[in-house]
C-alpha cells in the first residue's frame, strides 16, 4: 500500500529501530515507548486488521512476538508481557496495517495501566453468547 505508513517501514523507506526481522515478519520499536522495549510485530505484506491476515502469517507474526517476549525478559529484565492487538478504530487501532503490541512489563514503576472492568451496560447471558460465537466458527 503506497500510502501505509508501515509498509514504508517494511520496505525501508522510513526508518525505524529494528529488533527482528525475517522473510514474513519484521519487528520495532513502537515510537510511543508506553514501557521501555515497546514493540511492534508486523507482516512485511500489508493486510488491514487481524481479521483478514492468512492463518500462517497470524501463526508467523505471533511466533515472532514471543520471541520478542522472551528476549525483552532476558534483556531488560522485564517481570511480564502485554501482547495486544487493536482491530479497527472502534478498538483503538490508528494504523491500518496489521499489527501485535509486545509490551514489556516492571511492575509499579512501570506506571502503565491496561484494566479490564466487568461490563456494567447489560447483563450478559453466558450461555446464549458462547453458542452465538461457537455456531459461526
Ligand atoms: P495502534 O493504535 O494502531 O494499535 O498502534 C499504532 C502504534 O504505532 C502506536 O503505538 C504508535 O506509537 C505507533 N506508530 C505510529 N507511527 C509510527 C512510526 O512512524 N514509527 C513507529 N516506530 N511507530 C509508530
Ligand atoms: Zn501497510
Amino acid at each position: 500500500m503506497d500510502d501505509c505508513i508501515f509498509c514504508k517501514i517494511a520496505r525501508g523507506e522510513i526508518p525505524c529501530y529494528k529488533v527482528y526481522e525475517d522473510d514474513d515478519v519484521l519487528a520495532f520499536l513502537d515510537l510511543s515507548q508506553t514501557t521501555k522495549g515497546h514493540t511492534l510485530v508486523i507482516p512485511k505484506n500489508h493486510y488491514d486488521n487481524f481479521l483478514f491476515v492468512p492463518k500462517d502469517i497470524v501463526s508467523k507474526v505471533f511466533g515472532a512476538a514471543q520471541k520478542i517476549a522472551q528476549a525483552q525478559v532476558a534483556s531488560l529484565g522485564a517481570e511480564g508481557i502485554n501482547i495486544l492487538n487493536n482491530t479497527n478504530s472502534v478498538a483503538g487501532q490508528t494504523v491500518m496495517h496489521f499489527h501485535v503490541h509486545v509490551i514489556p512489563r516492571y511492575g509499579e514503576a512501570d506506571k502503565l495501566k491496561i484494566e479490564f472492568m466487568s461490563n456494567k451496560i447489560e447483563k450478559i447471558n453466558l450461555p446464549a453468547v458462547a453458542e452465538e460465537i461457537s455456531k459461526k466458527l
